[in-house]
């Protein structure tokens, strides 16, 4: 039932099980998620929290 199966790309928002997670560069809170899709098309990212895009 709570079986993890994935996460939600920060980029593209789609489910992926296969991911990297970062703490946010501007905040060192907010956790981004990048499926590997995005990680080689280096789709930009944004925090939800304070708003920091990056590659
Ligand atoms: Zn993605
Ligand atoms: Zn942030």
């Amino acid at each position: 039932m709570s079986a993890q199966i994935g996460k939600l790309c920060s980029s593209c928002g789609k489910l992926s099980v296969e991911y990297v997670e970062f703490k946010c560069p501007g905040c060192l809170q907010e956790t981004i998620v990048r499926d590997m899709s995005c990680r080689e098309k280096h789709t930009r990212y944004k925090c939800s929290k304070c708003g920091t895009e990056g590659p």
